[in-house]
């Protein structure tokens, strides 16, 4: 029996570079999220 998981995707931070995967709050326009949090998005670089 396979077991599977629930596939979350996933994107880098332009901000730190980190991955960051998917989360509730972004369902709406998760095409749009480009920062892993608040902090990323308000620290520009
Ligand atoms: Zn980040």
């Amino acid at each position: 029996m396979a077991h599977k998981k629930p596939f979350l995707p996933t994107k880098i931070c332009v901000t730190c570079g980190l991955p960051f995967s998917w989360r509730k709050k972004w369902e709406k326009n998760w095409e749009n999220v480009k920062y892993c949090s608040d902090r990323c998005r308000k620290q520009k670089t």
